[in-house]
């Protein structure tokens, strides 16, 4: 499945891309993975990453010695095109919760921390909590573009993050929360 449905915006220097497809064939310098704690494989995108990957990711997750949700460690790629993984844990939702906006933003933050710290230059993020964490997709986007645009206005080594989609749902949702975005921030614009 190749992407289809691209949106560019720009940020400074930065592109951020919405695309509806496959994370595990997207060719970055990392793409980001929705993990959870134990960093050993499990279902949904984590799943179809450590498949696509093959077992050496298992062998070097194992290693890795878990990892705290709102956190992210990193891996190599192994066969996928993408030269890292940034195991990312999302929190599973609750509703009404004050910590599980705080906790997703914080997983989107030190997944580009950990990346700028190895020097990634362009990265992919999976719609992180929104399959079996039960995030909403709209709050979820509105958090995830939010904490990228801090993120990059503050710190330019990034030059692509790009969002990648499983279903038109989520790319409708996102394609929401960006439009939203680019009317009230004045660095962010339509490229
Ligand atoms: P979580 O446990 O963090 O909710 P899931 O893997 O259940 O993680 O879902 C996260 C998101 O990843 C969902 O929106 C789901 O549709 C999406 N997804 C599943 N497979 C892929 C894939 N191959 N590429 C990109 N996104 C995917």
């Amino acid at each position: 499945m190749n992407n289809s449905t691209v949106t560019h915006a720009k940020i400074k220097r930065t592109v951020i891309e919405l695309v509806q497809g496959d994370i595990t064939e997207q060719d970055v310098d990392a793409i980001v993975n929705a993990a959870n704690n134990t960093l050993l494989g499990g279902g949904g995108v984590d799943g179809a990453i450590h498949r696509a990957a093959g077992p050496g990711l298992v062998a070097a997750t194992k290693k890795l010695g878990g990892c705290a949700t709102g956190d992210a460690k990193i891996s190599g790629g192994y066969n996928l095109k993408a030269r890292h993984v940034i195991h990312a844990v999302g929190p599973m939702y609750r509703v009404g919760d004050p910590n599980s906006p705080k906790l997703l933003a914080s997983t989107y933050r030190r997944s580009l921390e950990v990346a700028a710290q190895n020097e990634v230059k362009t990265i992919a993020f999976a719609a992180i909590s929104t399959g079996v964490y039960r995030y909403p997709l709209g709050e979820s986007a509105k958090i995830a573009l939010q904490t990228v645009c801090d993120f990059v206005s503050a710190k330019n080594s990034i030059k692509l993050v790009r969002f990648v989609l499983f279903t038109e749902e989520a790319l409708a949702e996102f394609q929401g929360a960006l439009d939203t975005m680019t009317r009230e921030r004045d660095d962010l614009n339509y490229a």
